[in-house]
């Protein structure tokens, strides 16, 4: 008789979370944000932030807006002309927004989101924050995963939950300089360095448009960079162009005052109970791309930003993109247009079924479920078609594979 033991194995996979902070009486207040208006153009409107802690700070049930790297929670402007309340209030709307759409689709918010304004130092996953003397960043939106911090070695440094960045804008000047320093760059590497290639001026480039100093950036390698700006917002929104942006003059993006960035973040976010932030991939994006579109009920992200940013070109979810295994190369290179790919096929799919299905979330709601079938090294070309084949009904699996073979996967 075989006898078949069974080995238990506890797992301890805890993260740290913070709570949602519980009150007595929840506030509604009005004040002023920004929103895109009729014409699509970012404007100052009069909003109401609901279910604060107290009426004249960012301090809600659900979200708290703290300044920099401090726990100093930002106050509200009613007139808007504080500049650091304005880009708090604003983010706390269209976080709410985002909230409550997913609520609608089933999705409820658990634990206490924080979110930091202007801050300009680089994460540190044990540490928290870097030290700003190693590196300033800005023109950026990030959400980072939670971490238990560090109370040895006269070190104390509190745990902290999931939290969302939104730096400063900071106007980058791409000079006749800058340009120059570039091709150097390029020549110099070359004949010396077996890897460099296309993704290494991509990466340079950005890492420049992020930092205050990009002649200091030039001049670092590209490995250690690599890593870290495969899991940033501006190459995503850049990267195709690249060429282009070395002949544009100036760089910069309010991150907090651009709602489709407020909300891809927050996708990031509540996505992370099966998908963790720690590195965005063609999909992650491309799946917070089209829950951005949907959510703030746009086409197109980062597009019209009037005095909030200079940007090469916006995504738009209705330009078709064909797939190209160079997406799934892992090269960040790639990840811009390997999510525009992903957003383009969404929202083709969405649109199908919106043909028939009298519900306008049918579509979110089973792309929802998709990140409970993929981990964040899941590649477009069978890891998307199967997510999707496991969440949408047999009626539709059909048509479904028709819309990926007609772009190429
Ligand atoms: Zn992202």
């Amino acid at each position: 008789m075989k006898r078949t033991f069974a080995i238990l194995l506890i797992f301890s996979n805890q993260v740290f979370s913070m709570d949602l902070q519980k009150a007595d009486t929840y506030y509604d207040v009005q004040t002023t944000a920004q929103v895109r208006n009729k014409d699509d153009k970012i404007v100052s409107a009069k909003i109401i932030l609901p279910d604060l802690l107290a009426i004249d700070e960012l301090n809600g049930k659900y979200f708290r807006i703290v300044s920099k790297d401090t726990e100093e929670i930002i106050k509200i402007d009613s007139t808007g002309k504080n500049k650091e309340s304005l880009r708090a209030a604003t983010a706390y709307f269209h976080l709410t927004q985002a909230r409550l759409f997913y609520k609608s689709i089933g999705v409820e918010q658990k634990e206490l989101l924080t979110v930091r304004i202007g801050i300009e130092n680089k994460f540190h996953k044990k540490y928290h924050f870097q030290d700003v003397t190693r590196g300033k960043m800005f023109n950026d939106a990030h959400t980072y995963a939670e971490g238990f911090g560090v109370t040895k070695y006269n070190i104390d440094i509190a745990a902290w939950g999931k939290e969302i960045w939104l730096r400063s804008p900071k106007k980058i000047a791409v000079s006749d300089e800058f340009k120059q320093q570039h091709r150097q760059l390029v020549r110099s590497l070359i004949p010396t360095n077996t890897y460099f290639d296309w993704d290494m001026l991509v990466l340079q480039t950005l890492s420049a448009l992020v930092s205050h100093n990009p002649a200091d950036y030039i001049e670092s390698t590209g490995t250690s960079l690599m890593k870290s700006y495969s899991t940033n917002m501006s190459i995503k929104l850049i990267a195709p162009e690249i060429s282009l942006m070395l002949t544009a003059d100036h760089f910069h993006l309010d991150t907090a005052l651009i709602p489709e960035i407020v909300v891809h973040e927050y996708t990031h976010f509540i996505m992370s109970d099966y998908l963790p932030t720690v590195e965005n991939t063609p999909i992650m994006e491309g799946l917070s791309d089209y829950f951005a579109t949907k959510i703030t009920n746009n086409t197109k992200i980062a597009f019209k930003l009037g005095v909030h940013g200079e940007l090469i070109s916006e995504r738009d979810s209705q330009q078709e993109v064909l797939y190209n295994r160079a997406f799934d190369s892992g090269r960040p290179g790639n990840l811009g247009s390997g999510a525009a790919y992903v957003l383009s096929v969404l929202t083709l799919i969405d649109s199908h079924f919106k043909r028939y299905e009298r519900d306008i979330n049918y579509a979110p709601k089973l792309f929802f479920e998709m990140r409970k079938h993929l981990t964040i090294d899941s590649k477009i070309n069978d890891d998307l078609s199967r997510a999707l084949m496991s969440a949408v009904p047999v009626k539709y699996r059909l048509s479904v594979l028709a819309i990926l073979n007609q772009t190429g996967l």
